[in-house]
């Protein structure tokens, strides 16, 4: 499939996946969701709200407290691997399909996002097995134990950037740990999280398990956080969204988890390889056309580099082939949505206004035929820019970086940790031991040391300050998704004797 067959196709139709079966909404209402390369119709999808979200509730706890928990970790873990294993085998349609309702380049939901969506649901296949109590040396005559149990139902609210991925991150270690879900994708790009309906259901998921409701934020995404239902609800998306989300669930103390926005520094000093940090700034910055809430927004340079560093930035900025995603050499797509597009153009005038120099980029590429009406933006860089501005504190979630010069170490982690976020932070040096002390003194989540956006479903990603609460990945998801139970028993055989006999 490519974009310009897209076209002429007609849209493909998905319904609800409710216990099992696909369903339309209780309103009968569908929404579509367009090719962001083209603008055309994709697909039309069923359009679910409050009543199907109830439905898509009752029915996960039905499998919760039937099949489900009687079902062997051991089976649990098979059934997550053979869907590991169907993902696999249809990695190419996925990407396609990912590539069409997302427009990220074909070479990224090829390579990175099908392989990272393998991995999780095999990483988790193995943990299902692996889930344990303790035994904890308490005093006197007594044993305590603690058992690790599932919560229950889980709501899931996702986002747009990395669809398929982040239904992969959430679903995994909930299945994993035995839960039963409500998953409600971004309406921007809800086509391969159906798609994956389609493959719980031949891997012989029990009916109820995974449920599906595609929907609107503010009536879907709101119906199912604020479901008494629910045991726990788990949300990536905007710091916005997400404020609103643990208010919701503050109503019903709900479990929540967060994974929000970020503005990471990424700091190169005079002594990093510059080559190697530029290809990594461009990575920080450029990869899925900058809709990443880790991506390394702020690039701070040493003073003593920064000409050097922005003449090489620029030229290969200059150099990214923006355009068709399902070309094999395109290295950026267009934005999501018009709305994305126009937020991220917004922000051009923002930094002119606060005095930022556009040093490269700024607008919309000239592209042909069906693309014309694509939601592309350029490789940007904004230069001149003081950590205060709006340009340096807001997640502007495109493919802009604004570039803020430092002379000290000392100021630069004032600096660097002067952000509401603390998703993640890159740093481009050859000496260790500041490596290492930055590594220690930046509050993010996850810190790149001449590295950047390296992920592994084993490794925990999550945020501090406004960039969220919990971690994913890696065997901390699971304790988003266990509770503790503690045990006592009695080894004495006498009464507690306290009030006397
Ligand atoms: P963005 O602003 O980048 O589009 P959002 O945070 O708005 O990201 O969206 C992430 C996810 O949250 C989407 O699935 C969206 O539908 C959902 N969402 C948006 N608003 C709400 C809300 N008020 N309640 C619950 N979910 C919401």
């Amino acid at each position: 499939m490519s974009s310009s067959q897209t076209a002429s196709e007609s849209p493909r139709q998905y319904q609800l996946f409710i216990d099992g079966k696909w369903v339309d909404a209780e309103s009968g209402k569908t929404f579509t969701t367009p090719n962001p390369s083209t603008g055309e119709t994709l697909a039309e999808v069923a359009e679910a709200d409050k009543a199907d979200v109830d439905k898509a509730v009752a029915a996960a706890r039905r499998a919760f407290e039937g099949k489900w928990s009687k079902m062997s970790a051991r089976d649990r873990g098979r059934l997550l691997y053979k869907l590991s294993q169907l993902i696999e085998s249809k990695s190419s349609e996925l990407a396609a399909l990912e590539t069409a309702d997302n427009g990220k380049p074909i070479k990224e939901s090829t390579y990175i996002d099908l392989p990272g969506v393998v991995e999780n649901f095999e990483y988790f296949a193995g943990w299902a097995t692996k889930i344990e109590g303790e035994t904890i040396p308490v005093p006197g005559q007594m044993f305590n134990y603690t058992l690790r149990e599932p919560l229950g139902v889980c709501g899931q609210i996702i986002p747009w950037n990395f669809p398929l991925l982040m239904a992969a991150w959430k679903l995994a270690p909930a299945l994993a740990a035995g839960n039963t879900i409500v998953l409600k994708p971004a309406e921007q790009t809800p086509v391969t999280a159906m798609e994956l309906g389609k493959l719980f259901q031949e891997a012989g998921f029990p009916d109820g398990v995974v449920n599906i409701v595609p929907g609107y934020g503010e009536t879907a995404g709101a119906a199912l956080a604020s479901h008494p239902g629910i045991d726990k609800i788990a949300f990536t998306g905007s710091t916005e969204v997400g404020k609103i989300i643990a208010r919701t669930a503050a109503d019903n103390l709900t479990k929540v988890s967060l994974e929000l926005g970020g503005k990471a520094p990424n700091i190169v000093f005079a002594d990093a390889d510059i080559e190697q940090a530029v290809s990594g700034a461009m990575m920080g910055i450029f990869f899925n056309q900058g809709q990443v809430c880790c991506a390394g927004s702020r690039l701070f340079l040493d003073e003593r580099v920064k000409d050097e560093f922005l003449a090489r930035f620029k030229e290969r900025a200059e150099k990214v082939k923006v355009g068709d995603p399902m070309d094999a050499a395109t290295q950026m797509g267009p934005q999501v949505s018009a709305e994305q597009l126009a937020r991220v153009r917004g922000y051009v005038d923002i930094a002119r206004g606060e005095g930022a120099t556009v040093f490269t980029g700024g607008g919309s590429p000239e592209l042909e035929g069906n693309f014309k009406n694509g939601y592309f933006f350029q490789p940007t860089v904004f230069s001149e820019v003081q950590n205060s501005m709006r340009v340096a504190q807001e997640e502007i979630f495109g493919p802009v970086a604004s570039v803020i010069t430092f002379k000290d170490e000392k100021d630069l982690i004032k600096q660097a940790n002067d952000t509401i976020y603390g998703l993640s932070a890159g740093i481009w040096t050859k000496d260790i031991t500041r490596a290492h002390r930055f590594a220690k003194e930046i509050k993010a989540g996850t810190v790149w040391i001449n590295t950047f956006n390296m992920m592994n479903a084993a490794s925990p990603f999550g945020g501090y300050k406004q960039s969220g609460y919990g971690r994913e990945m890696g065997k901390h998801a699971l304790e988003l998704y266990t509770h503790v139970k503690s045990v006592w028993v009695d080894l004495s055989g006498k009464p507690i004797g306290w009030y006397g006999n």
